[in-house]
């Protein structure tokens, strides 16, 4: 076992407080990761003040969060072959999963049907809890790491492992492209990426926010429109408008009222994850023969073209870095949706 440094949650709700705890040694197909930047993703907040309970077995704390993990090679094991010491690795959602399931044969170990081991707040294979990457380093199998764009800064990378694979999965799936009208509800962390890599895949791309106060950025990050949903004449302009609708959203809302902006044949995909079961009018479904749809994250393989596609096209995530001391006034302000558009920890700052 080798000693790391971290923040974490000591219960829920609690402050995240430098905490030090114990990591595995590497075996052979392991590599060793020099974390240098960790993005906040909303995820984290949820677990760190347990919101999930209803839908997860049961929450581990100490809980160190993370996992937009971006870093270097320090060491691998003996019979590592996708890795070298010195490489820009990322780490993703999850570290391990069964292997061999019908999923996971098909590249979607998010899905995987035995045991997905989520980076943090999860058990791994032996049962040892595992660690997130608002730490120094972690350790993980070659098969879970995946290579970070060279040419974009690592910083500005480490987000695309969550809230960029999030909607470059459903924005595949659905078939995002030219001719096809895409909104994203909600311009958070997510939702900007939403908007950046919809445009690039050459869709037409709304931003349905609840104030008009990031219409500029949105505009900026690639949407050809920008509405209030606070302003309720939008659903009637926008009534039947869209072929694709990708709901980030963190907390509960009229989620008919958003159905309805659905064209015939149109699907809402739901990857924002409130704490509540989210009620649907019948009669919006039924209307326009719509279909309301979820997806989680997205598997190895999938992360990988994702990041390939981002390196090739320019796009990387905006972040304001922050020192891991001020972690929880960060977590305040994604709470108030004031985060332009993620926030990523330093992890050099650990040692300050
Ligand atoms: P975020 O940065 O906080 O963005 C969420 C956005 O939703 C906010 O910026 C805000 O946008 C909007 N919003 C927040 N509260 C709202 C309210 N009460 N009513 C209407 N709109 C509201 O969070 P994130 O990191 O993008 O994550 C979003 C959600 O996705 C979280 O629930 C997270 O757990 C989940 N998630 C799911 C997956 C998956 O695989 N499915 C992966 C990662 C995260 P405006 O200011 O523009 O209104
Ligand atoms: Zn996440
Ligand atoms: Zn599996």
């Amino acid at each position: 076992m080798s000693r790391c440094k971290g923040y974490a949650a000591l219960k829920a709700r609690d402050a995240l407080q430098p905490y030090s705890f114990e990591r595995r040694e590497p075996g052979d197909h392991d590599v060793v990761i020099d974390i240098k930047y960790c993005g906040i993703c909303h995820s984290d907040i949820h677990q760190a003040r347990d919101e999930w309970s209803e839908y997860q077995e049961e929450a581990i704390f100490p809980m160190v969060p993370g996992h937009e993990i971006a870093g270097i090679v320090q060491a691998v094991g003996g019979k590592v072959t996708k890795h070298k010491v010195g490489d820009k690795v990322g780490v993703g959602c999850f570290v391990d999963s069964c292997r061999s399931c019908p999923e996971c044969k098909a590249g979607l170990e998010q899905y995987c049907s035995v045991h997905t081991v989520w980076t943090y707040n999860a058990r791994d294979t032996q049962g040892a809890p595992t660690y997130g990457g608002y730490s120094d380093r972690i350790v993980v199998d070659e098969n879970y790491v995946l290579r970070m764009p060279g040419n974009l800064p690592l910083e500005a990378c480490a987000p695309l492992l969550c809230a960029g694979i999030t909607l470059y999965s459903p924005l595949r799936h659905w078939k995002a492209g030219p001719g096809k009208s895409v909104a994203i509800v909600g311009l958070g962390g997510l939702g900007h990426m939403g908007v950046k890599l919809a445009h690039s895949m050459g869709a037409e791309v709304t931003v349905l926010s609840q104030s008009l106060k990031k219409q500029a950025d949105g505009k900026r990050l690639g949407a050809d429109h920008f509405y209030a949903t606070s302003d309720l004449e939008t659903f009637s302009k926008l009534a039947g408008s869209f072929d694709l609708i990708i709901n980030t959203v963190s907390a509960q809302i009229d989620w008919s009222q958003f159905l309805d902006l659905l064209k015939l044949d149109g699907t809402m995909v739901i990857v924002g994850l409130p704490e509540k079961d989210i009620p649907v009018g019948a009669f919006s479904l039924t209307a326009r023969r719509r279909s309301i749809a979820g997806s989680q994250i997205g598997g190895i393989r999938e992360t990988q073209e994702m990041l390939d596609f981002c390196s090739r096209q320019g796009i990387a995530c905006d972040v304001e870095v922050v020192p891991i001391q001020k972690v929880n006034e960060a977590y305040q302000r994604v709470l108030e949706s004031d985060v332009r558009y993620r926030f990523v920890i330093d992890i050099a700052s650990l040692k300050s």
